[in-house]
């Protein structure tokens, strides 16, 4: 007997009795955080369109609501009752095809989220929505020329010109064009479709890409010996892709950006792609000028493109078109059906850790994507991440190349350190911004006419009010921050929460009541400082507060690349990557402001920001100085970095790091709990750390701690109080198995608003 399945418009499956038929099965995951997966039958229509990546709509669950998916799976199955039907392709192109899917599982499982949300982060919002086509309607004759239609009388004279000019299937023209050129009205038009003399059809086609490449404007440099060198050791994994890691450890100056481009142009003759990762796009401009006037067919992803361009970008990758992409954190995601390397630039820096869900650092997806696509990956960097460092020197697959010295014999800027402590007790002044020294070399700077970089590494925090009795700084009643003050509008400002309260008279404690004081210079107050010091001087701030877009900040650098003013004064902004020749001197104040912070990269970073702004002196002529004013200018993280000494600071921080147990020697995974309620929070942290010290129990799995419950260094964000709980363990194999218990049983109930998990994080805040 055969069994017509009921429900007619959809393609009828027929089995024969006794024998299980086959169907065509998609397994899905919706876009919602639940770790499900679902399989649907792939109806007739879209037989040989349905493959794993692509996103689909489908009727989820008993109430068969309609949502969006994406297919991670096909295969053929025995047909049962129970399957529904896909619903409809949404894409019309595959995003996550081959090694991509793969990476968003990894990813998924890695990190601890949902698979439908992390293959959906990996897909940019606009090229989801599928902008940057544009819809041309071809229309065709359907009806004989000169025949009987043509013959009636009854047809008007416009109707008539079109059947005229109308081209016969299989040709066929945009319609819009075809109107516009013989004056033809949409309604005739209408018309002549409705009683089936024309035909029409719906096109999408991509709009055209945006240009990046410009015309090529530098030289192209003869190698010195250790560039070539470091060249030669990539060239093998470029020649015979295989997955390397290559960290590219080379001082500012030492030229590595001329050994990225070698090899990449080296990839792209062989008819391959690249993806270049840098931190920040807007920080990093001239850097990506020289990238797209060296290389051809170049992609750059930045923050000022609309989501047309954007989607255009993808596509323009997908089908080859563009060969490569430059670009943030998301850039990692690009659909490069070719990829032969990546190369990502300034490996350390923070900001390539996703602080959203799935909270992923790029430089470590990449090196998964690398290994998934089996290429190789250069990590560049004066100052790599202590992890990286740790790992080009055991594992394997990494391999290091050192470029030791700055390229055509330009010297490292000489660092002179200054001990405030001594500054204060010779000045008997314990407000002096700019010591005696840096005053001193910012007027032979001033005198002749080269330029200055002020840099505060205070990361947004500015002054702050401390009382003058006890010592207590004013703090915000929301989050318990230090409130910042703002000159401009004599108010306090939270930078957590951005809760905003006029001047209090005096401290907060009433046992107390002692006179409030403004301390701790903020960028504002140097810039005041240094006007004061040398009235004629140009002086310019750069921060987040006066760069409110990234066209500020470019205005801003050009001006000073004019020589429009004399001293840039700025936040870690003023760091990063910038190139201008005319900087004599840099000078760094309150240096160990950031070491106060309660994490153990600390140091770390300290050393990073005061290598980093000491390599913008002295990029183009000898003689560059830099002077680092800190109270702590006896710690070896300066002494090293005075001497531009990353080896003897790693080495020494590595071994602090081992004894410790912190990474790279253990892993950490890190729970955050919010909530309204101190006490929920509290409680549901304590659950946290039970469930996962009875899972550590029960499995027996060895070197494993578990820190916390505790508050979080800022205790509340946003009237949320704030729990974490910190997992460190020696093998990356037991917290994945935690994480995935911990998921897939469902073992976390907790009533607090929020819950955030966090694989590897860079800051513990
Ligand atoms: P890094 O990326 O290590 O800071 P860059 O690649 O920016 O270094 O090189 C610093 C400067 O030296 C750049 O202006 C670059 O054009 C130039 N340069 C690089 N390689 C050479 C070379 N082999 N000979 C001469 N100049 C070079
Ligand atoms: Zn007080």
């Amino acid at each position: 007997m055969v069994v017509p399945i009921p429900d007619s418009p959809r393609p009828t499956l027929w089995a024969e009795e006794g024998e299980a038929k086959l169907v065509d099965i998609a397994t899905v995951v919706p876009l919602l955080p639940i770790d499900r997966r679902f399989s649907f039958a792939i109806p007739e229509k879209f037989s040989g369109q349905v493959q794993p990546g692509l996103r689909v709509r489908a009727p989820f669950g008993r109430a068969s609501r309609l949502l969006e998916g994406f297919v991670v799976e096909c295969s053929r199955q025995p047909w049962n009752n129970t399957l529904k039907y896909l619903e409809e392709l949404v894409d019309v192109q595959n995003w996550l095809e081959g090694r991509l899917l793969q990476l968003g599982e990894w990813m998924a499982e890695y990190y601890g989220h949902s698979l439908g949300p992390s293959l959906a982060a990996m897909v940019p919002p606009a090229v989801r929505a599928r902008r940057g086509f544009r819809k041309i309607r071809q229309i065709w004759r359907t009806v004989e020329p000169a025949g009987p239609v043509e013959g009636s009388p009854r047809l008007g004279p416009k109707m008539r010109q079109l059947l005229q000019h109308l081209p016969v299937f299989p040709q066929s023209v945009a319609a819009d064009e075809f109107c516009r050129q013989h004056q033809i009205s949409l309604t005739t038009l209408r018309q002549a479709i409705k009683r089936g003399w024309a035909g029409e059809r719906v096109e999408k086609i991509p709009a055209a890409v945006p240009d990046f490449d410009e015309p090529v404007n530098e030289p192209q440099y003869q190698l010195n010996a250790e560039q070539q060198a470091a060249l030669e050791q990539v060239k093998p994994a470029v020649d015979h892709p295989v997955f390397r890691v290559f960290l590219l450890y080379g001082v500012s100056g030492s030229g590595k950006t001329e050994v990225y481009i070698h090899a990449l142009q080296q990839v792209l003759s062989s008819g391959r792609q690249v993806i270049i990762m840098v931190p920040e796009i807007a920080l990093t401009t001239q850097l990506v000028h020289r990238f797209a006037s060296r290389l051809r067919q170049v992609a750059v992803l930045h923050s000022g493109l609309t989501d047309v361009q954007r989607s255009l970008i993808w596509n323009a990758l997908r089908s080859g078109e563009k060969q490569v992409v430059i670009g943030t954190r998301s850039a990692i995601f690009a659909p490069c059906p070719r990829l032969g390397m990546i190369v990502v630039d300034e490996e350390q820096e923070g900001s390539f850790k996703n602080q959203q869900a799935p909270r992923y650092h790029a430089r470590d997806v990449a090196i998964k994507r690398a290994q998934l696509e089996n290429i190789p990956i250069i990590l560049g960097s004066a100052t790599p991440a202590l992890e990286s460092w740790q790992h080009a020197h055991d594992r394997p697959h990494y391999q290091l190349l050192t470029l030791s010295r700055r390229v055509a014999n330009l010297e490292l800027p000489l660092v002179e350190l200054v001990d405030m402590r001594q500054e204060e007790r010779r000045y008997h002044d314990s407000i002096r911004l700019i010591s005696q020294p840096l005053e001193i070399h910012l007027r032979r700077v001033l005198e002749q006419s080269e330029q200055a970089v002020l840099l505060l590494n205070r990361r947004g925090y500015a002054r702050v009010l401390k009382c003058t009795r006890c010592r207590e700084r004013v703090l915000c009643p929301r989050c318990r921050a230090t409130l910042v003050l703002h000159q401009s509008g004599q108010t306090l400002l939270c930078h957590h929460c951005y809760f905003r309260s006029a001047i209090p008279a005096a401290c907060a404690d009433p046992s107390c009541g002692g006179r409030l004081l403004a301390t701790g210079p903020g960028t504002e107050r140097i810039e005041e400082e240094v006007q004061r010091l040398f009235p004629t001087a140009r002086v310019r701030r750069v921060d987040s507060d006066t760069m409110v877009r990234v066209a500020d900040y470019e205005q801003v650098l050009a001006a000073f690349a004019r020589r429009e003013f004399d001293v840039m004064v700025g936040t870690q902004m003023v760091a990063k990557g910038l190139d201008f020749p005319l900087v004599s001197l840099v000078g760094v104040i309150e240096a160990d402001a950031g070491l106060q912070q309660p994490d153990f990269r600390a140091g770390e970073r300290t050393f990073q920001l005061v290598t980093q702004v000491a390599g913008r002196a002295g990029r183009a002529q000898a003689g560059g100085r830099v002077v680092v004013q800190s109270a702590l200018a006896t710690w070896p993280v300066f002494i090293h970095a005075a001497r531009h000494d990353y080896t003897a600071f790693a080495e020494r921080e590595l071994a602090l790091r081992r004894q410790l147990h912190w990474p790279p020697f253990t892993r950490l995974v890190r729970w955050v709990i919010s909530d309204p309620s101190e006490s929920q929070a509290r409680a549901d942290a304590q659950i946290v750390a039970q469930t996962i010290t009875t899972l550590v129990e029960q499995s027996a799995m060895t070197e494993v701690e578990i820190l916390g419950p505790n508050p979080c260094a800022i205790e509340r964000i946003r009237r949320l109080y704030r729990f974490d709980v910190i997992l460190r363990c020696q093998a990356t194999s037991t917290s994945r198995r935690i994480i995935h218990e911990l998921r897939v049983r469902k073992l976390l109930k907790l009533k607090s608003r929020r819950l955030i998990i966090d694989v590897d994080p860079v800051a513990l805040l």
